[in-house]
């Protein structure tokens, strides 16, 4: 199964064990026992509170793109290092240890697939990757998948999920992917093949303002963090409390800058009906 990486826990609610040997997860959100079985067939989605957990980048493609379908796409690309940047730790032990732990080699997996029989071109970010921050590589991706897309004519579909934006380890070539990726879609647009952005927890900062909230039609999954810079940081500079639900989801959606909130179950029927749109003519 594609999501069974090694690592994965990194995101997963913890696991228990039960007395009779089955699998049983906690949610972090309503603390409740969940047998595991129930908790992947609501793809990962809490039966009780509808708590949506956070996925990583294959699991995403798992419950999107139709099984078997997906050819990734520009997997040999890796991070350069182009400032020898060093920190409390060098950029290159970070990237190798983010590597290790989620078993992907950059913050975003590229590629192509059918969703409901429909070819698209499709980006996932992933937030266990170094917050899913939008360095060199995870630009080049999103560009080379605008290119396919206009080359096929093929709609592209980005899923979102990145907690951080620029990756600051990269300074100005990581700066740059915001003007790189926002010029690549504006031809894309140009070419009148359509982006459907899909924003998850968290979508925040150089990637909000940017690729993630360029879509022809933006839809974002229940409760997502959404935004620039975040609540805690916004609060302490103005001095203010924010309002209620600030930078989720459904307060977005209510001021007019999401098209539509879906829970997770509904995203795949709802892309399908899009592509089915396009692909009519
Ligand atoms: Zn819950």
């Amino acid at each position: 199964m594609l999501w069974k990486r090694k690592k994965v826990a990194v995101i997963s609610p913890r696991k228990k064990v039960g007395v009779r040997g089955e699998d049983w997860v906690k949610c972090s959100a309503c603390q409740a026992n969940l047998y595991e079985k129930r908790f992947l067939e609501n793809l990962w989605v809490c039966p009780r509170c509808q708590h949506h957990h956070r996925l990583t980048a294959w699991q995403r493609i798992s419950i999107t793109v139709d099984a078997g379908s997906f050819q990734e796409a520009d997997a040999a690309l890796r991070a350069s290092d182009p400032l020898g940047f060093t920190a409390v730790k060098a950029y290159a032990d970070k990237v190798a240890e983010a590597q290790e732990e989620t078993g992907l080699t950059e913050a975003a997996l590229a590629g192509r697939g059918t969703i409901g029989g429909f070819p698209a071109e499709l980006v996932v970010t992933d937030s266990n990757f170094m917050m899913g921050s939008l360095g060199s590589v995870v630009g080049e991706k999103i560009v080379r998948a605008v290119e396919r897309a206009v080359v096929s004519n093929t709609p592209l579909i980005i899923i979102s999920a990145s907690g951080g934006g620029a990756r600051m380890y990269e300074g100005m070539f990581s700066l740059l992917q915001m003007a790189k990726t926002s010029a690549a879609l504006g031809r894309l647009a140009s070419a009148g093949v359509p982006y459907l952005s899909v924003l998850t927890d968290p979508t925040m900062a150089g990637v909000a303002a940017s690729f993630a909230f360029l879509g022809d039609i933006m839809v974002a999954e229940p409760g997502a963090l959404i935004g620039f810079t975040g609540p805690r940081v916004i609060e302490q500079t103005i001095r203010a409390k924010l309002p209620e639900g600030f930078q989720r989801s459904e307060f977005l959606f209510r001021k007019g800058a999401l098209d539509q909130v879906l829970a997770r179950r509904e995203i795949k029927p709802f892309l399908v009906r899009a592509l089915s749109l396009f692909h009519k003519d």
